[in-house]
């Protein structure tokens, strides 16, 4: 299949380009050509089948006539050996736990995907190692790192500021070792995404090393997001709760929703999105207007989300045709503000037992503001509340149990190495690797 820019000013490249590439040269996100509908007896059965199963269907409509069978289940078999259950919370309210990898987020599943779609290609190609760059102001450091770790043929560098990350992030990226270089940066999280952008203009580094970035917008990271729309169903189906399902995504760059919506593309029975967000509301401004207005972002406790310029929202606009009307019919939106969502995560706390993270807070929230009886509401618990854990126990005033995969991430000796925010002694650095 081809994948064409969102900006059109540029010619369509293979998988493997997109997935190399990233972004498209004339700074457009890559789209797949078709989005190809399942069919019905697929989503009959759906609820009989595994999470597994499920995706290494919705993998080939994407990746089929690019990788063989074979290769592209064992890649989407080993990516997802950790489940994505669907939890009752309260009424006709459902957690979809994204939490149960291996940094305790969402991002696992698009990272891990992507290391072994990428890693597949350098080995059949027997092209040189490939070194991946990736700015991280925490979370996706994390998910990228552990993601790649032990994929041959693949180098990553992973770039945070220094002091400017949480303790347990830090551990996350810094204890791995193997082929994961942790670097850390005196300066800001702007600065090392500078870095990284300086990096991929530099012909001269270029020259002497293949560079990469797994950025969110990767197709390889964005669509595998799309598995877990179809297992969320399938779990509803098998409980015949199935009808008029409404997911509700915590969104930043919404990349998240925007696999869902593809997923919908695909067929899948969703009667409607929300994209929840904390106070950077610029697409709920947009719903609203019709105008879209980026602007700086603000700071928050769901500091996942804390966008000012969705990067996917070209995405959206593509799939819709650029209709504001089309887009409206399909996702609405809504905005909380910090207060807001540590009351949702006191409230829900102490009602049901349930414990939310700061980010699946919006989502819950949203489907308690607009859920109507006869709708069954999955919000996406993008990840672990103790990976917040001093705005969760600052908001319950409780203890929260660290599960073990943190704790072992505590355990682990930090490596970094320490770098100035200037270009030249990071491109010095890379040279002589
Ligand atoms: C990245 C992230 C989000 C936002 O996801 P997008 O795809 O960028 O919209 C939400 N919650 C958590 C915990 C995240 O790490």
């Amino acid at each position: 299949m081809f994948y064409y820019s969102t900006n059109k000013q540029t010619q369509e490249v293979t998988l493997e380009e997109a997935v190399v590439k990233g972004l498209a040269k004339d700074k457009g996100l890559f789209m797949p050509k078709q989005i190809k509908r399942l069919p019905d007896a697929f989503y009959h059965n759906i609820g009989e089948m595994s999470f597994q199963e499920i995706s290494f269907i919705v993998a080939e409509a994407f990746f089929g006539e690019d990788v063989e069978a074979d290769v592209l289940k064992e890649i989407v078999y080993d990516t997802l050996n950790f489940d994505t259950p669907v939890i009752p919370v309260c009424d006709n309210i459902y957690s979809l736990e994204l939490f149960h990898g291996p940094t305790l987020a969402f991002k696992d599943v698009g990272a891990r995907f992507m290391a072994r779609l990428l890693g597949h290609f350098i080995k059949k190609e027997g092209k040189k190692e490939v070194n991946v760059l990736v700015a991280t102001s925490g979370d996706t450091g994390s998910a990228v790192a552990n993601g790649f770790l032990g994929v041959p043929g693949i180098h990553v560098y992973v770039l945070y500021p220094k002091g400017k990350v949480s303790e347990i992030q830090e551990k996350q990226f810094t204890t791995l070792g193997k082929n994961i270089t942790a670097i850390e940066i005196d300066g800001t999280f702007d600065d090392c995404q500078a870095l990284v952008k300086s990096a991929f203009m530099d012909e001269e580094l270029n020259n002497a090393m293949k560079l990469t970035s797994a950025n969110s917008i990767n197709v390889a990271r964005f669509l595998p997001q799309a598995f877990y729309y179809f297992y969320a169903y399938a779990q509803l189906a098998k409980k015949e709760k199935a009808q008029n399902v409404v997911f509700s995504v915590p969104s930043g760059n919404f990349g998240n929703i925007t696999a869902g919506l593809f997923a919908k593309r695909m067929g899948l029975p969703v009667k409607r999105f929300i994209a929840a967000n904390n106070r950077n509301d610029i697409f709920l401004q947009y719903l609203n207007t019709g105008i879209y207005s980026p602007r700086p972002s603000i700071a928050t406790i769901a500091n996942a989300m804390d966008v000012g310029n969705p990067s996917n929202f070209a995405r959206i606009l593509e799939l819709y045709k650029n209709s504001h009307e089309a887009i409206c019919k399909e996702i609405s939106g809504y905005s909380y503000t910090d207060d807001m969502i540590r009351e949702a995560i006191n409230t829900l706390y102490k009602t049901s037992g349930y414990l939310l993270d700061p980010h699946g807070a919006c989502g819950y929230q949203a489907l308690k503001d607009s859920l109507q009886p006869e709708e069954n509401g999955v919000f996406l618990e993008t990840a672990h509340p103790a990976k917040f854990l001093e705005t969760v126990e600052n908001t319950i005033h409780e203890n929260v149990k660290i599960p073990q995969t943190l704790q072992t991430f505590m355990k682990g000796e930090k490596k970094s190495v320490e770098l100035p925010s200037t270009f030249i002694p990071f491109k010095r650095f890379l040279m002589e690797q």
